[in-house]
């Protein structure tokens, strides 16, 4: 029999899938890859390793024979250390049995609640610089993503008036990001009362991805799940990745209303199963002792922080001042370069890679993300350099 003709097999892959494009950043790092001695401030990853007593208990797992299936729902003593954990940090109470469930880390919890929630042509707020996935999540689960654009002049702060101008009656979600990737900004106490005003008021879900919650440096989180008549319609999520340094563990968890947890239970349990079982044993260990852990890190990201935007304003380049994350963002518009060229004559003259703002929204055109997830000598060289790249541009223009 003849074999049957493919043709072109872009044809076949689905039109919503075919118009996303690749992320800008793996692109960028790619091509860092392959050069040497070149000072990365890219990778949302911390240099940390993670705490030698969480590795230890990895191993443990693992020499225990822990090395099968879990519940769905992701170990119930897990669940029961989660649900403490965040009462006693956040102020929310979840059951464990119900109310929490274990995911391959925050991406995946994502993944199922827009799947879980969005009929087709259901519009998603959420506010633009912001972390990549979020526009092409949406998009894969059917929905329309509507981006709020925060700006530098206003230290990237999101407020009720912004989304009261992009609300309309399709809109059914609203994506938050406090400590923001990539600008670092958080939201003050005054402004999740009123986001949350107007969620309640407009019947929104709230999905609060809080992956950088414990690396706030100037004023406790407070997280909106917290808020009056929110617990009801938000779904927070967390994960290990970050103030942990456990990025590789693709350690997560969602906590919210039973029945959206049981709707997400169901996408889970039909496309991932469980998250590793060694891996939520080791999530555990976390728990036991996260203050220690952290605060060392978070000591350290905040002196690195103090660094680093100093230097930016010394070297010319405006910085609004990150209050949580390891991300600045400082702005780079003036010399006649786009974000994108910008990052690659610097990468090309100077070997610093940095991502263009661009990665992160339209609107982070004229901006470059800085991870400080790097040490205090790495950053004072990467400074060194970009202040005699940026000496030459303007003497240049
Ligand atoms: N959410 C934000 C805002 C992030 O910056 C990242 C990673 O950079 C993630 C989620 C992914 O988290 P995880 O490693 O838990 O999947």
């Amino acid at each position: 029999m003849k074999p049957t003709q493919l043709g072109s097999f872009s044809d076949r892959i689905a039109r919503h899938v075919r118009a996303i494009p690749r992320s800008g950043i793996r692109d960028f790092f790619d091509i860092v890859s392959t050069m040497h001695d070149v000072i990365s401030l890219g990778i949302g990853e911390p240099d940390f390793d993670t705490p030698e007593h969480i590795r230890e208990a990895t191993c443990q797992a693992l020499r225990d024979g822990v090395t099968h299936y879990t519940s769905n729902m992701g170990l119930l003593e897990l669940r029961q250390a989660l649900s403490s954990y965040v009462q006693k940090t956040y102020g929310v109470t979840y059951g464990p049995e119900r109310e929490i469930l274990i995911t391959v880390g925050v991406s995946e919890a994502l993944d199922l609640a827009l799947r879980a929630l969005i009929n087709p042509g259901d519009e998603v707020l959420y506010h633009e610089p912001c972390y990549v996935s979020y526009a092409a999540d949406v998009i894969f689960a059917h929905g329309v993503p509507i981006a709020v654009e925060t700006r530098a002049e206003d230290g990237f702060r999101l407020t009720r008036k912004m989304l009261e101008e992009r609300v309309t009656p399709r809109t059914k979600l609203l994506l938050l990001n406090f400590p923001n990737n990539p600008t670092g900004a958080t939201l003050a106490r005054e402004d999740v009362a009123e986001i949350a005003a107007f969620a309640r008021e407009h019947d929104l879900i709230v999905i609060t991805d809080e992956i950088y919650a414990e690396l706030s440096y100037d004023a406790p989180h407070s997280s909106i799940a917290a808020e009056p008549g929110m617990r009801e319609r938000t779904l927070f999520l967390h994960g290990f990745s970050k103030a942990w340094a456990m990025t590789g563990y693709r350690m997560g968890y969602a906590c919210g209303p039973e029945e959206l947890i049981e709707a997400m239970m169901k996408v889970h349990q039909y496309t991932m199963l469980c998250a590793s079982s060694f891996v939520q044993h080791a999530a555990i260990e976390a728990l036991r002792q996260p203050e220690e852990d952290i605060g060392i890190m978070r000591r350290e990201y905040e002196r690195r922080r103090n660094f680093i935007v100093d230097a930016f304003r010394e070297i010319g380049l405006p910085c609004a001042r990150p209050r949580g994350a390891f991300y600045a963002f400082p702005r780079i518009a003036g010399f006649g370069l786009s974000s994108t060229d910008f990052a690659f004559k610097l990468l090309e003259e100077e070997k610093v890679a940095a991502v263009p703002g661009t990665a992160f929204g339209a609107c982070g055109e004229g901006f470059l993300r800085c991870a400080y997830a790097t040490s205090l000598d790495n950053l004072r060289e990467a400074m060194a350099r970009l202040g005699r790249f940026v000496g030459r541009l303007k003497r240049e223009s």
